[in-house]
């Protein structure tokens, strides 16, 4: 089933660490698979549930094929956002879901066509980041960089790009400690920021 046979790896487009999305090949969801615990390391600062109120990035297309920390994949820092079936999210645009500023727009080997914009969004002294990845086009160019938009800016369209087996967008969401000497990042779970919204698994 495409939904599960998505795969997606996070990987680079510049802020990224090692983190790599990898199906367990053979393997069904179980509780030997450990997924990691993220968290922030040293400030437990999650924002609650409520909180923050995004804008869902892909208007009618409320499904995902894999959440966060999903146990399917040994590591998943994001969410995938698809359509209620496989395919149709294919070419629909793909909204900021907040005010901040874009730090890149770009290809990766991984990530295929990405977006990178670091959010309005501060928790306790961390800015928030949105990381946009496997499009089939972006709507930003490199002359973007550093330029503030607006909620609802059009970044890119969806597409399967990069490390994928199939149209969905990869959005994940860091705090990266602006205190710091130098950026940390800790992986959120972006749907504390869509609290407000029925978003359920694809069928
Ligand atoms: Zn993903």
């Amino acid at each position: 089933m495409l939904s599960k046979a998505i795969i997606c790896s996070l990987l680079l487009c510049l802020l990224s660490g090692s983190t790599l999305a990898v199906p367990v090949a053979g393997l069904v969801p179980s509780a030997s698979i450990i997924a990691p615990e993220p968290s922030f390391a040293d400030n437990p600062a999650w924002p609650e549930a409520g909180e923050f109120s995004w804008e869902w990035p892909v208007p009618g297309f409320q499904y995902l094929s894999a959440s966060f920390a999903d146990p399917y994949y040994l590591t998943h820092t994001g969410i995938d956002i698809v359509g209620r079936s496989a395919g149709l999210i294919l070419g629909a645009p793909i909204y900021a879901v907040d005010s901040g500023e874009v730090i890149f727009a770009g290809w990766s080997p991984s990530s295929g066509y990405c977006a990178i914009v670091e959010t309005d969004t501060e928790i306790s002294g961390h800015r928030v980041i949105t990381r946009y990845m496997h499009m089939s086009a972006l709507a930003l160019t490199s002359r973007d960089f550093g330029t503030r938009i607006d909620t609802w800016r059009i970044l890119g369209y969806v597409g399967s790009t990069g490390n994928s087996s199939g149209p969905h967008l990869h959005l994940d969401v860091n705090a990266r400690d602006i205190h710091g000497a130098l950026p940390q990042r800790h992986a959120i779970d972006p749907m504390l920021f869509f609290a407000h919204l029925y978003v359920p698994m694809q069928p």
